[in-house]
């Protein structure tokens, strides 16, 4: 079994790691369903140039994951799920007693609770295709914490508990639940923060990256989406149909520390 013709949709996938993931499984043969909150025509180009350079069908559908009914809609929308790659997500740093309630909330709306209603909306799906995949973008920090991202970590622990759940209720199905790991990854967001770290910290770029950004990624290198493609579409393979419920780290080494 491989990717080939199987739809999978992949959340908050206009940018970054989901745009990333989407590209490396189109190459390999997957109908991919790109998503976010906007509905612009750059959205739907990415669609159109993912099914230009590949062959297979991508779609973009806008659906807002802050909201259940349009993360539930979205699954619907899609028509079939095989694969479910749920990564949508948004960062607030602040300390506890400062962090605003509304951040909390949209913090843990797109990241914890819409990873409830999509895997719900999709699992009666894959079990009427008799195979499936659901496959979270947690993070580093949904193994350990970091001050000041108490939405972010507590959102991010939740996604691996729901993970092993999801994994428990469907270990006697053709379908496996895993969470993705991910230390710093190399995203356009992660580079355009780099010039200003030069300048705050008088830094050449070399600097801050070893020492700032990856301060505590011991491989000091960062992950890159093509190899976050790569896990996911292991995670599809024969090979790893017995891993199910589990993390996978691809984090140079953090969570070794
Ligand atoms: P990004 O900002 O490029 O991507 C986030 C995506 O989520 C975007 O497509 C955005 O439009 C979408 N999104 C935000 N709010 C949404 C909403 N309400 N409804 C639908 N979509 C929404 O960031 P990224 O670095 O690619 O992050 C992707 C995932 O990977 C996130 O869950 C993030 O926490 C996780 N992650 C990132 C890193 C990293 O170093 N970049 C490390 C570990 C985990």
């Amino acid at each position: 079994m491989s990717v080939e013709g199987k739809t999978a949709v992949i959340t908050g996938s206009n940018s970054g790691i989901g745009l990333g993931i989407a590209e490396e499984l189109a190459k390999l043969g997957a109908n991919v369903v790109l998503n976010s909150f906007t509905d612009r025509d750059e959205d739907h180009a990415l669609a159109e140039k993912i099914s230009a350079a590949t062959g297979t069908q991508a779609r973009y559908i806008q659906a807002d994951l802050s909201k259940a009914d349009q993360s539930r809609a979205l699954i619907e929308k899609a028509g079939q799920v095989d694969i479910l790659i749920n990564n949508a997500g948004i960062q607030h740093v602040a300390p506890i007693d400062e962090f605003p309630v509304e951040k909390w909330d949209m913090i843990m709306a797109i990241m914890l609770n819409s990873v409830f209603h999509t895997t719900a909306a999709a699992l009666p799906m894959m079990r009427q295709a008799g195979w499936g995949r659901v496959i979270n973008i947690s993070s580093a920090h949904g193994l350990t914490a970091s001050p000041f991202k108490s939405a972010y970590v507590s959102a991010k622990h939740g996604v691996v508990g729901m993970t092993k759940v999801v994994a428990l209720e469907t270990a006697q199905e053709p379908i496996t639940a895993n969470a993705i790991c991910p230390g710093y990854v190399m995203t356009p967001l992660v580079e355009s923060q780099i010039p200003d770290t030069m300048k705050k910290y008088d830094m050449d770029r070399e600097t801050v990256i070893k020492e700032v950004m990856l301060q505590r990624q011991p491989s000091k290198e960062f992950a890159t989406t093509e190899q976050l493609g790569g896990v996911a579409a292991f995670l599809c393979s024969d090979a790893a149909a017995q891993i199910t419920g589990t993390t996978i780290s691809v984090d140079g080494g953090w969570t070794a520390l």
